[in-house]
């Protein structure tokens, strides 16, 4: 409190008042940095994942544990077929969805190699960017978002969704052409920034590739599986069913499966990309885990053909999906990945039954509720006649609502 009293007196007055203003913000940080170590716990895998090649020795505790699994009414069902849901989207807050779990890996490698500031990459609305700026900041370490956009200036990046919160936590972002591709583009642009602030600060930055998919933040998904294990799925269900998008939540599940015994049946909705891209993916994770003899194709089932558009393009069809998901189950299912993959889980079980192993099925809804406030959604919600319009005005105590 003192400090911020400084900050204050500092700016009415003298350059003196500055000086000592910068002196205590640096004992602050270097507190903060001091700090930072305590929040790792090391980490102990599973019995089943003792083994692999790699392990991460430090994790953070980021995410809420347990999150809740429940019958889901999700419509358009065929009758002999039961679907619970499987709640990551309740992981926190502001951090809510599948990112944190990567991030209790990735940020305690970030704090256990001494790094000051991290820095990561995704779309303008990336729940991925916004999750790694909210946990970044709840550990004391500073969050660079280097984010895809078609904007031509700063002034046109709003105050929506996912951007509300970054510019709420201070997140540094850079907007880069919406078309940059990762490897050739983003990464290098990374490595500069990271060389830039080692410049300017003396601190070293901590990169994380898109969605946080690499096999460090593999780890996420392999204790989330060690969840479900706890939590009893492995003989409540039959058929576990996700989005893709960056590909580390399948490969963390289906691993994990393929270890325990392959207990259930995997399939990934992909929503970017094409299926032999996250084969790939999967199989270099395998690779990487000391995993070779194991066919990616064997462990887990990657289904195109629901992407629709485009990675972040929704259709008509697909958000009135949305809305008929969220009037009969309550559930709220995002434009850019749930949606697509829940809309796809339902035509797949009517199309093609077969591709599952039995009726019981458990979705992991890996959260993005906040990519609902980008705007996207008004056009639907807003259609006349619709039951997402449904409002009357009642200004008149006297009489009714018409
Ligand atoms: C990132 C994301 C996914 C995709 O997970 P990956 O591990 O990147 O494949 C799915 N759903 C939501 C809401 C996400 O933000």
């Amino acid at each position: 409190m003192r400090s911020s009293v400084a900050v204050f007196v500092g700016t009415q007055t003298s350059h003196r008042c500055f000086q000592t203003l910068k002196l205590e913000s640096s004992q602050i940080i270097y507190q903060r940095v001091q700090n930072m170590t305590t929040f790792l716990e090391p980490y102990d895998p599973p019995s089943w994942a003792k083994d692999l090649k790699f392990t991460p020795k430090f994790r953070v505790q980021l995410a809420q544990p347990n999150t809740p699994i429940h019958k889901w009414n999700i419509p358009g069902v065929p009758e002999r077929f039961s679907i619970h849901i499987k709640r990551d989207d309740m992981t926190g807050g502001t951090l809510s969805g599948n990112k944190v779990r990567k991030l209790e890996f990735l940020l305690a490698d970030a704090i256990d190699q001494g790094c000051k500031h991290v820095c990561t990459v995704g779309g303008i609305q990336s729940n991925h960017c916004r999750a790694v700026a909210v946990a970044a900041r709840q550990l004391g370490l500073v969050p660079h978002l280097i984010l895809r956009s078609s904007a031509k200036s700063a002034s046109d990046i709003g105050c929506d969704g996912n951007v509300l919160l970054n510019r709420m936590c201070g997140a540094h972002m850079y907007v880069v052409p919406r078309a940059s591709p990762y490897l050739p583009e983003l990464r290098p642009r990374q490595e500069r920034l990271a060389e830039i602030i080692k410049k300017q600060t003396g601190e070293s930055t901590y990169l994380i590739p898109v969605g946080g998919s690499n096999k460090v933040g593999l780890f996420g998904y392999i204790s989330a599986f060690q969840e479900l294990q706890a939590q009893g799925a492995l003989e409540k269900f039959d058929d576990l069913v996700f989005t893709c998008g960056s590909g580390g939540t399948a490969a963390g599940l289906s691993i994990a499966n393929y270890l325990t015994g392959n207990t259930l049946r995997c399939h990934g909705f992909l929503v970017c990309d094409d299926d032999v891209y996250f084969y790939d993916h999967i199989q270099q994770t395998l690779e990487e885990v000391g995993l070779p003899h194991v066919n990616a194709r064997d462990i887990v089932d990657i289904v195109p053909g629901y992407k629709g558009k485009g990675y972040s393009i929704s259709t008509e069809e697909e958000l009135d999906f949305i809305t008929d998901v969220s009037i009969k189950s309550g559930i709220m299912l995002d434009s850019t990945y749930t949606g697509k993959a829940a809309y796809g889980m339902v035509q797949e079980l009517a199309a093609n039954p077969q591709r599952f192993r039995g009726d019981r099925l458990l979705f992991l809804h890996t959260g993005g509720v906040f990519g609902l406030f980008d705007g996207r959604m008004d056009a639907v919600l807003k259609k006349t006649d619709s039951e997402t319009d449904s409002i009357k005005m009642w200004l008149n105590k006297t009489s009714d609502p018409s």
